[in-house]
């Protein structure tokens, strides 16, 4: 038996329904918001994740997916969305026309990680991002956005953290402070971090090794470095935050896994999931738009991981399986031929409609629509085509009607409304 890959996995009928629900609760409240719907390709030029991400990255240095194509071009699948957002925002030049552009995509990306609970090779997100708009008011709405669509699915035990990275002035000056620690902590760094310590020095603040964590636990912080402007820009961030009556924490060691980042980060982390605990992350990233070959654009984004998003979903799940409103139980050649046509015809007009296709007893088909979940059986056999009339069995109330067989699905439809009403009548009454 061939099996999937390692860290790929299906996602199947009877958990699918509640991604289902999910995705619709992003589109529904992300386009109010005047988000749209952008759908980049999953695959790349390499160069887009190098140039965007970063080769001193995690990401970039260990875990992408990267191919020669059949014309030798280096080729990757993505492992994160905005990179390739951003290449569309300018390869469409979007800029041009409207440079503030609110869009957002779902779908797979692919990191070469090692597979453990939360943590899959083909995992999902939901990306949201930002163009053109510097002010701080869209740093907060987009927390604001993201914290009203998990407060819609129901999560439990989350929390904000955020924190600002400065911009290309301030920077610099907690380079200097941080490097200074690193060159006295060196023997506790991992190699790694030994590594970025040259490279990229704001990246061993976000090491998961324990002995790098203690080493640097007392590690300058940035927010303590910023520019006027970017203090300006972070305080004002809290304050809407504070107004909305959104909690958080000033995180002052929480930096993004990725180079582009500028003053704004966030991640929203749950108790819930152990050490895979971020369920979001996300920040503004004012200098990628022109690192890409862009026109100098600010830009802010946010990428939810829908793999553990799921996990901490509260919500019923039986609620959102889709169960066949009626099923037909046709016994014999006649009745099956009837039955068929009325089947297209019911799923045609909205009310799931099932039939068993290879006409067994009629203990047999109710036993099949009972493991279905059917919320009505219609029976018709020789007896009731002789009659002109079928059976209406409410699975639920075990009651039972004729439906007259001359124009059944509009008898049908009748019939199932009046019986919904009385139900909710019923239901109301208790
Ligand atoms: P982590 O620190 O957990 O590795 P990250 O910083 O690499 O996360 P991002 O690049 O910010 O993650 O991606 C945004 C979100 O995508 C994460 O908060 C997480 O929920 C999810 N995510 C990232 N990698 C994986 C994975 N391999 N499997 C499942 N979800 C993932
Ligand atoms: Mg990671």
């Amino acid at each position: 038996m061939i099996q999937s890959l390692k860290g790929f996995r299906d996602i199947l009928p009877g958990d699918v329904e509640v991604w289902q629900h999910m995705e619709m609760t992003a589109r529904d409240l992300f386009e109010d918001f005047g988000f749209k719907e952008i759908r980049p390709p999953v695959m790349e030029k390499t160069e887009l994740f190098k140039r965007s991400i970063g080769e001193e990255t995690d990401i970039v240095g260990k875990e992408m997916y990267t191919f020669k194509s059949r014309g030798g071009k280096s080729i990757t699948l993505r492992p994160e969305a905005t990179a390739s957002v951003v290449r569309s925002y300018i390869q469409h030049k979007m800029y041009a026309v409207e440079p503030v552009r609110k869009l957002y995509t779902i779908g797979p990306m692919f990191r070469s990680e090692n597979p453990q609970q939360g943590r899959y090779r083909q995992f999902y997100q939901i990306n949201a991002e930002v163009f053109g708009i510097a002010s701080p008011l869209i740093d907060a709405q987009l927390i604001f956005m993201l914290m009203t669509f998990f407060s819609r699915l129901q999560v439990k035990d989350i929390g904000a953290h955020i924190n600002s990275l400065g911009c290309k002035k301030c920077r610099p000056e907690f380079h200097k402070a941080l490097s200074v620690l690193l060159s006295k902590v060196g023997d506790s760094l991992c190699d790694d971090c030994n590594k970025r310590s040259l490279k990229n020095p704001l990246r061993t603040l976000d090491c998961k090794v324990t002995s790098c964590r203690n080493a640097l636990a007392e590690a300058p912080a940035i927010v303590d470095f910023l520019c006027e402007e970017c203090t300006e820009h972070f305080d004002a961030v809290k304050r809407f935050l504070d107004r909305q009556g959104i909690s958080f924490e000033v995180d002052k060691q929480l930096v993004r896994g990725l180079d582009y980042y500028t003053r704004t980060t966030f991640e929203i982390q749950t108790g819930l999931l152990g050490a895979q605990n971020a369920v979001a992350g996300g920040g503004r990233y004012d200098g990628l738009v022109k690192a890409l070959g862009g026109p100098e654009q600010p830009a802010i984004g946010f990428a939810v991981g829908c793999d553990r998003l799921i996990e901490i979903m509260t919500l019923d799940k039986k609620a959102y399986m889709k169960n066949p409103s009626v099923f037909v139980a046709a016994l014999g050649t006649q009745s099956m031929d009837m039955a068929y046509g009325w089947v297209c015809e019911l799923n045609n007009i909205g009310i799931p409609t099932e039939m068993d296709y290879s006409g067994r007893s009629l203990k047999s088909q109710m036993k099949r629509a009972d493991r279905m979940n059917a919320a009505y059986v219609l029976i018709v056999g020789e007896e009731e085509i002789k009659k002109g009339e079928a059976v209406l069995r409410d699975m639920n109330t075990k009651e039972q009607a004729l439906i007259p067989l001359n124009s059944i699905v509009d008898n049908l439809q009748k019939a199932l409304k009046i019986r919904n009403t009385k139900h909710e009548t019923r239901n109301n009454i208790k």
